[in-house]
C-alpha cells in the first residue's frame, strides 16, 4: 500500500477490510484520532519546562492543567467504545463507571507512558493480551498529539537519541525519506519525526555495522525492510517514502505493516519492553475562576 498518500479514513477502511479481526482495535484508534482533533486538548498543552538538551524529552517534568470534567469524559468515552467493541476492557470500564477508579489518575499514568503505574492503577495483570496492551497510549494520544503539534519546532535540531524527543517513546517505525533517503524515526503515539543516522541502533546505540543488519521482505520490492541489531535484538520497520507519513497516521501505518513485525519476531528480534526514556508528568485540575468565586469544587 502506498500509504503516504492515502488519507487516514481510507487507510482505516482498507485495514478494516483486510483484517476484520482488528475491528475492535480500529474502532478505538479511530476514536482516539478523532478526539485528538478537538480544540480542548490544544488548550491543555503545558508550558515547556526545559529545552530538551541532554536527551531529555520535552514532556518530562511538565504540569498539565486540565479540566477534570473533560478528561474524565474522554477516558470514560474511550473505555465505553472499547467495551462496546467487545474487548476485554469491560472490568476496567466498570470500575471507572462505579467510581472505584478516577479516570484522571488513569489519564496521568497513560500520558506519562508509565506502563507499570498504568497497570497498577488499572489493576490489570502484566500478562494480558489484546487491546488493553495498547490502551494507555490510545488514552494518551489526544494529549500527546497536541503537545507534538505545539512543540515540533522546539525539538533540538541535533537530537541524536533513539527515543522520541517529545514523549520519550521508542519509534514505531523509520522512514527512508525523499530522494536523498534521509532516515527519520517516527513516534506512533505523538506522531513526532526526528532525524537519525543510518548506522546506529535507536535502542542501544550500537554503531558497529557487523552487529547491524536488515531483513528484506522479498515480495515488497525493498520498499519495506526491517533493520535489526544483534547486540540488543531490537528491530525497526523501515519504509521508503517520498513525503513524511502524516503524524496522525503513524499509528495506522504501524498496524498496516504488522507482517514485518511477525517476520522480525520469527527471527528472534523484538521491540524493547521498557520505554525509551522516563517522563514524569503531573495532571492537575485547571482552576476555574467562576468555580473559585462560587466556592464550588472542581
Ligand atoms: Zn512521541
Ligand atoms: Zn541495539
Amino acid at each position: 500500500m502506498a500509504l503516504e498518500t492515502t488519507s487516514g479514513s481510507l487507510l482505516l477502511t482498507v485495514l478494516d477490510a483486510e483484517h476484520p479481526e482488528w475491528r475492535p482495535l480500529l474502532a478505538v484508534i479511530k476514536e482516539a484520532l478523532r478526539e485528538a482533533e478537538r480544540p480542548q486538548w490544544a488548550r491543555f498543552v503545558p508550558t515547556l519546562e526545559h529545552s530538551g538538551r541532554g536527551g531529555r524529552p520535552l514532556l518530562d517534568g511538565v504540569v498539565i492543567n486540565a479540566t477534570p470534567r473533560l478528561v474524565r469524559r474522554w477516558v470514560r468515552h474511550i473505555l465505553g467504545i472499547a467495551t462496546a467493541a467487545g474487548t476485554e476492557v469491560k472490568p476496567l470500564a466498570r470500575r471507572v463507571a462505579e467510581g472505584w477508579l478516577d479516570p484522571l489518575l488513569l489519564f496521568e499514568s497513560a500520558v506519562s507512558q508509565d506502563v507499570d503505574r498504568f497497570h497498577e492503577v488499572a489493576l490489570v495483570d502484566r500478562d494480558y493480551h489484546g487491546l488493553l496492551r495498547g490502551l494507555a497510549s490510545l488514552i494518551a494520544m489526544p494529549m500527546l498529539q497536541s503537545c507534538r503539534r505545539a512543540w515540533a519546532d522546539r525539538v533540538p535540531i541535533d537530537w541524536a537519541y533513539g527515543f522520541c524527543p517529545i514523549c520519550g517513546g521508542w519509534p514505531a517505525l523509520a522512514e527512508m525519506r525523499g530522494l536523498d533517503g534521509a532516515r527519520h524515526l517516527r513516534c506512533g503515539c505523538c506522531g513526532s519525526d526526528w532525524r537519525a543516522g543510518w548506522l546506529r541502533c535507536p535502542f542501544c546505540g550500537e554503531g558497529d555495522h557487523e552487529k547491524l543488519g536488515s531483513l528484506v521482505s522479498p515480495d515488497k520490492l525493498e520498499r519495506e525492510t526491517i533493520e535489526v541489531c544483534d547486540r540488543c535484538s531490537g528491530y525497526v520497520k523501515t519504509m521508503t517514502t517520498l513525503r513524511a507519513i502524516r503524524p496522525e497516521h503513524v499509528v495506522l501505518q504501524d498496524l498496516a505493516t504488522v507482517v514485518l513485525d511477525i517476520a522480525a519476531l520469527e527471527r528472534g528480534y523484538r521491540r524493547p519492553a521498557a520505554k525509551g526514556h522516563e517522563v514524569a508528568v503531573s495532571v492537575v485540575a485547571e482552576s476555574s475562576r467562576l468555580r473559585d468565586l462560587l466556592g464550588l469544587r472542581p
